[in-house]
């Protein structure tokens, strides 16, 4: 997949031109996103398409696609983390009422109109926003739960060495 090209849009003329970029963003460029991935190993897919509706209401679909690597907070192992994003975005110019969120019911989010908008910054903002604060795996023991099992007692040890 060619890299999502470009990363920065005119808001305003993207959703008149009913423009779609697509194409793959590199986890190294998305810098906000090493405090919390394990590495940023590999690609998400990133699909972008503005419109303007019958009301000349301006919308920004998002798409992310991809796979990144956590830790897991139990046993610090390594965590696939499937991403499937799909996010929908009004954009509000300087001349129009910042819609009430709270009477919003479609589940859009608002975001305002730019001259450069950061197309990389919005990937990171959505992917900050669905990732746990605090992965686990499903089932996983900690190093120390794990040391104090093997000391506790024989019979507990051994049900220890039965499970390897
Ligand atoms: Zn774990």
């Amino acid at each position: 997949m060619p890299e999502l090209a470009p990363i920065v849009i005119n808001s305003h003329e993207f959703v008149r031109g009913r423009r779609v970029i697509e194409g793959a963003v590199a986890l190294l460029r998305l810098s906000r996103l090493s405090d919390v991935l394990l590495d940023l190993d590999g690609n998400l897919a990133v699909r972008l398409e503005g419109w303007q509706d019958a009301d000349r209401i301006s919308w920004l679909r998002l798409e992310v696609y991809g796979q990144v690597a956590l830790c897991c907070q139990r046993c610090l192992g390594r965590m696939e983390w499937p991403l499937s994003i799909v996010s929908l975005l009004q954009v509000v110019g300087p001349d129009e009422t910042w819609p009430d969120e709270d009477l919003a019911d479609d589940g859009a989010d608002v975001i305002a109109a730019e001259n450069e908008l950061d197309v990389l910054a919005l990937v990171e903002d959505e992917v900050l926003l669905v990732l746990p604060i605090a992965a686990r795996h499903q089932q996983c023991e900690s190093p120390l739960a794990t040391e104090k099992v093997d000391g506790s007692s024989p019979f507990m040890a051994l049900a220890v060495l039965r499970k390897h």
